[in-house]
C-alpha cells in the first residue's frame, strides 16, 4: 500500500465519535473542536487501516499543537506510534514527511523568517520550539530556518541534551 504524503482535512466536528464517518482514506483528517481544539482524528497515512486520535487539549494530558493557516495544516511534534504500524511522521503545511525515509527532509526557503530567527539567537542554546513560541510561528518552519542558518555558518546546533537547540557561533 502506498503511503500518503498529504494531510487533507475533510471536516470539523464537535464530538470525537462523529469524526470517523468523515474520514476518506489514508492521510485524511477531521478536527474535533468544541470551544477549544480537542483532537485531530487521522486515518493512518501509511494505509494500515488504523485511526489515530491525536490529543490537542492540554487539559487531557500531553498534547500536540495543531496549526491551520493559509499555508496548510501542521502538527507539532511528530507523530510516532509506539504500537501497530509504528509509523513516524511529521505534518507541515499539509505535507506528510516520513521520518524513516532520510530523503524526506523538511524544506523551505523563507529569508524573512531566517532573519527573525537569527535575531533570537544569543550565546546560550535555545530550542527551536521556544523560538517558534516567541515568534508565533510553526516550529517546523523555525527548525528549517535554524538548519539553514547552521549551513550558512550563522548558527550552531547543540549536541547531547542540547540537541535541537541553537545559538550563535562563538
Ligand atoms: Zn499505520
Amino acid at each position: 500500500m502506498r503511503r500518503a504524503n498529504r494531510l487533507t482535512l475533510t471536516g470539523e466536528v464537535a464530538h470525537r465519535h462523529e469524526a470517523d464517518e468523515l474520514l476518506r482514506g489514508p492521510g485524511t483528517a477531521v478536527l474535533v473542536n468544541r470551544g477549544v481544539q480537542r483532537s485531530l482524528v487521522i486515518a493512518c497515512p501509511d494505509g494500515c487501516g488504523d485511526t489515530l486520535t491525536i490529543n490537542l487539549d492540554e487539559r487531557a494530558g500531553s498534547a500536540w499543537r495543531f496549526y491551520n493557516d493559509r499555508r496548510g495544516a501542521s502538527l507539532f511534534p511528530s507523530v510516532w506510534r509506539d504500537n501497530g504500524c509504528r509509523s513516524h511522521f511529521i505534518v507541515w503545511r499539509s505535507r506528510i514527511y516520513w521520518c524513516d525515509w532520510e530523503d524526506d527532509v523538511l524544506e523551505g526557503n523563507d529569508m524573512a523568517l531566517e532573519d527573525r530567527v537569527h535575531k533570537m539567537l544569543g550565546p546560550k542554546f535555545i530550542s527551536y520550539a521556544r523560538i517558534a513560541d516567541h515568534l508565533g510561528e510553526v516550529p517546523w518552519a523555525v527548525l528549517v530556518a535554524c538548519n539553514r542558518l547552521v549551513s550558512l555558518g550563522k548558527a550552531v546546533e547543540g549536541k547531547g541534551t542540547d540537541r535541537s537547540k541553537f545559538k550563535r557561533p562563538s
